[in-house]
């Protein structure tokens, strides 16, 4: 598969990789670095250089100074913007009158049940399915409709095409859920368009995760994330899509991975939200709230890489989402996980360095063989594509062994 490798023999190394900051630094309130990406895969570009995570002159990261302006907001003044908002969607003729995409995990649930039961309103949740489920995320997915009482449209990707581009963005960015992130994306706007219904409403604004600012001042998505051009041409896998056909991938398998139009989005009136901009967001709480209503049930095991037993669940292959971030990017799925608890208030950030320590990059031993499977990749190609990733400004080899060259302390 040496084709589908790029080239990276060049005469003087570069010295950082990927477009990253080359300074590294922590945030002092949480623990998250300067590293981490802040964008979705562009579809527009052949490489996976993204925008980082976006830090004040005094070293604190924006997440943080969005943790500080959420205590300010006034949630209830938030609540009778939302209530407006329903109030113009809501159908009387029976019909759906909001989609919520998601898996079933605590976030979703929460919102579909709440929008639901709460407000009345009458949501098609829709389902970009994982790779592979695992039992738990099987379970929980279920319990979802049966104990949540929603309707749901689980949409499979032919895993036979899902698997190869898999593979692609695996070896050519080092992005294996780059294909999932793709399809998830786009898959609600095209159900909405098909059943008529306009209002799409999402969980958490990416703010949570390191956007600017700016960005969390609109319960709005902007249609850029979620529209292109008719007869537009995309990357996937680092691979234009002309040249797909080489990799047994042809336009029709492409269908459920393309944006819809500005000009559809438009013409359907289609309007996504954020539910974070009208509830405050805590996914602690939203885990409560799943676990009464929707039946949901965390893993009886930690999850390799962190600490927590209730986020990501579902896909035997997550955890090589998260392995890859912390080769690429130096920060891995404890580093994400407690960050996001300090913000909440749930641990010190003293707790929070230990647990980096102890589970940050930790190998997810438990379902390497279902993701060599999954791809097709042999062990000798996984381990070659990780050590070609590593930035030297980020580890180097001592002894033998690689080691990460900036810790948080
Ligand atoms: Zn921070």
């Amino acid at each position: 598969m040496e084709s589908l490798t790029r080239d990276t023999e060049t005469s003087t190394p570069p010295k950082v990789l990927h477009g990253l900051p080359e300074t590294v630094i922590f945030c002092k309130r949480c623990v998250m670095s300067n590293q981490r990406p802040s964008t979705s895969p562009e579809l527009r570009k052949r490489d996976s250089r993204i925008e980082t995570a976006a830090f004040g002159e005094d070293g604190i990261c924006h997440a943080c100074r969005f943790a500080e302006l959420k205590a300010t907001i006034d949630w209830q003044a938030r609540e009778e913007q939302l209530l407006r908002l329903l109030d113009r969607y809501r159908r009387s003729d029976g019909g759906y009158d909001v989609v919520v995409p998601g898996s079933g995990g605590k976030d979703s649930a929460y919102v579909s049940h709440v929008l639901r039961e709460r407000y009345g309103m009458n949501p098609l949740t829709v389902t970009w399915a994982p790779h592979i489920y695992t039992d738990i995320g099987w379970r929980n997915f279920q319990a979802w409709m049966h104990v949540g009482g929603l309707n749901n449209l689980l949409f499979t990707p032919n895993p036979r095409i899902h698997g190869v581009m898999t593979r692609l963005a695996f070896l050519n960015l080092l992005n294996p859920f780059q294909p999932f992130i793709i399809g998830q994306k786009n898959l609600a706007p095209q159900i909405a368009l098909k059943y008529g219904v306009k209002l799409i409403m999402y969980g958490e604004n990416q703010a949570e995760y390191h956007n600017k600012l700016s960005e969390t001042q609109s319960p709005l998505m902007s249609p850029d994330h979620y529209t292109g051009q008719p007869g537009q041409k995309y990357y996937f896998g680092g691979v234009h899509q002309d040249e797909l056909g080489a990799y047994g991938i042809h336009r029709p398998d492409l269908e459920p991975y393309l944006p819809i139009s500005l000009a559809e989005a438009e013409s359907g009136g289609l309007e996504l939200h954020y539910m974070s901009y009208y509830h405050r967001w805590v996914p602690q709480e939203n885990y409560y709230y799943a676990v009464e209503h929707c039946g949901f049930e965390p893993n009886p095991e930690r999850s390799e890489g962190t600490y927590s037993k209730y986020a990501s669940l579902d896909d035997r292959i997550d955890g090589f989402h998260y392995y890859t971030m912390f080769i690429k990017f130096g920060q891995g799925r404890a580093m994400n996980d407690a960050a996001h608890e300090i913000r909440d208030g749930h641990i010190t950030r003293e707790e929070a360095v230990a647990l980096v320590h102890k589970y940050d990059g930790e190998f997810p031993k438990k379902y390497f063989g279902d993701f060599l499977e999954y791809t097709g990749l042999t062990e000798d190609e996984f381990w070659q594509a990780i050590d070609r990733n590593r930035s030297p400004h980020l580890w180097a080899k001592r002894d033998g062994e690689w080691v990460l060259l900036h810790q948080v302390s």
